[in-house]
């Protein structure tokens, strides 16, 4: 592990995404046992004091299940790329960011092919959406750019072409 301080932040960030995501997960597993002791109590033969906590242990455990999804990164940052909550169908959608040389990554630039440790990111994504959030990604894919090109015009006609192709984009 490098001491530079993108490695640390991005390290530290990876923890954070995992003890977020087991907190999530065993926050679904106890919703889950909670509906499970909540059947197998109203299956069997229920008593008085049951039926008053059945619908208890029932609220608490889809509390804890919607609780345990949301706190989930992944489906966290599913949340932060939703759009309106009237869009339905398939999305299309591009995000860029800075390739910074400490990332310490060569990647091809797609236009002129030379490799680069600095330039543009540009990630596309073709996603399923119901009213609003990502819940399946249909394709993903990531261009990179040099400096060079990513100032030419090439990356953003290639925004453009996408835009152009999803003409679901414009609300109607
Ligand atoms: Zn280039």
């Amino acid at each position: 592990m490098s001491d530079e301080p993108a490695g640390t932040v991005a390290l530290a960030d990876t923890v954070s995404d995992l003890m977020y995501g087991i907190a999530g997960w065993m926050l679904v597993g106890l919703g889950v046992l909670g509906i499970v002791s909540v059947v197998g109590t109203a299956m069997g033969d229920p008593t008085n004091s049951d039926v008053i906590a059945i619908p208890i242990l029932l609220l608490f455990s889809l509390l804890s299940i919607t609780f345990g999804v949301f706190v989930n990164p992944p489906f966290r940052r599913r949340l932060n790329r939703r759009q309106t909550i009237t869009r339905f169908g398939r999305v299309r959608s591009v995000d860029r960011r800075v390739l910074h040389a400490v990332e310490g990554r060569s990647e091809p630039c797609v236009e002129c092919s030379t490799r680069m440790t600095e330039g543009m990111i540009r990630r596309y994504r073709e996603e399923f959406v119901v009213a609003g959030v990502p819940v399946y990604t249909l394709s993903e894919g990531k261009n990179h750019y040099c400096p060079d090109c990513a100032l030419s015009d090439s990356a953003h006609n290639a925004d453009q072409q996408s835009r152009a192709a999803e003409p679901a984009t414009e609300r109607s």
